[in-house]
């Protein structure tokens, strides 16, 4: 069963103390499709302006990636400027431009309209809820925000959340979404705004999920050298999501299991700048280092 994901596709610009990356192709439903197209069927809802190069069009085409829901109309493209000092976990806005998606009212296409399993990528939430709105009958909805829709839209996203069973946000977003700082009583709250699985994104400290009762923690694989965390957390995502849509399986057990498989995608996406890291895997390096993830935190029993 195939993804409907909602989210940004976007022009880059990207400092880290390893490099810079100018108008490189980004956005939180790309690095989401493209990771979770080693799993399963994406369709993408999105849109783009009239500079919006062919060429990653093209690339995305050369992914499970069914872009009948993707707008080209006149103006500029989202774009989004950062940078990282050493503390790679921290991302530094420089510049959002919403551009195209200001006015962005989507349609569905119908052959989206039957889909199962969405996911809300990181964008305005008023927009997560019209396409979520549009879905017949989802079976197994999760989303992702970030703190510029926490601190500009915050009635809007309580409003989404009401409709979403797993929310995947960082460790400053639970924090500041919950009004709360510590980690584990801000999860509390916002389980009680509407998901059931709340999964904390805690970048090179690795992944916790907080599932009704059960707390789960994956590591990040410890990695030498990593380039950009820019999209790492929607790689997770992807790799998350197309595991589950993989196995049509959200049991606490499985959930598990892509979380290690969403931690895997993620690292490799950190190894290079813009879509690089992902862009051409091969699904043995995958498992490889899905059992590498495996034997990074097992151990026995008393
Ligand atoms: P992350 O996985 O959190 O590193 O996400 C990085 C991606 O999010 C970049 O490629 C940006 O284009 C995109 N992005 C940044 N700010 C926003 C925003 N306010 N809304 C939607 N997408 C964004």
């Amino acid at each position: 069963m195939g993804i409907l994901v909602v989210g940004s596709v976007a022009l880059d610009t990207v400092k880290t103390p390893f490099g810079k990356v100018d108008e490189a192709l980004g956005g939180s439903a790309t690095y989401f499709s493209t990771g979770a197209s080693y799993f399963t069927d994406v369709r993408v809802v999105a849109v783009v302006g009239q500079d919006f190069p062919e060429k990653h069009i093209n690339f995305l085409k050369t992914k499970r990636v069914d872009l009948s829901g993707l707008s080209r109309v006149p103006g500029k493209t989202f774009r989004w400027e950062g940078f990282y000092d050493f503390d790679l976990n921290k991302a530094n806005t420089l510049r959002t431009e919403l551009n195209v998606f200001e006015t962005f009212k989507p349609e569905l296409p119908e052959q989206y309209r039957d889909s199962e399993i969405v996911f809300l990528a990181n964008i305005d939430p008023e927009l997560q809820k019209s396409v979520l709105g549009q879905v017949r009958n989802p079976r197994l909805v999760a989303a992702d925000t970030m703190n510029f829709w926490i601190e500009s839209k915050k009635p809007e996203l309580l409003e989404t959340l009401k409709l979403v069973d797993i929310l995947t946000i960082n460790d400053a977003e639970t924090r500041e979404l919950a009004g709360e700082p510590n980690l584990v009583k801000a999860a509390r709250k916002i389980l009680s705004m509407g998901p059931k699985t709340l999964i904390v994104k805690r970048g090179e400290y690795g992944v916790l999920m907080f599932n009704g009762g059960s707390i789960f923690s994956a590591p990040a694989y410890p990695l030498e050298a990593v380039f950009d965390p820019t999209g790492a957390g929607d790689t997770f995502a992807g790799g998350f999501m197309g595991y589950v849509a993989s196995t049509m399986d959200w049991s606490d057990g499985n959930l598990r299991k892509a979380l290690v498989m969403g931690s895997c995608m993620a690292s490799f996406a950190v190894e290079d700048f813009s879509l690089g890291g992902i862009s051409s895997l091969d699904y043995k390096e995958i498992e490889t280092r899905f059992r590498e993830f495996k034997k990074l935190s097992h151990f026995e029993d008393l």
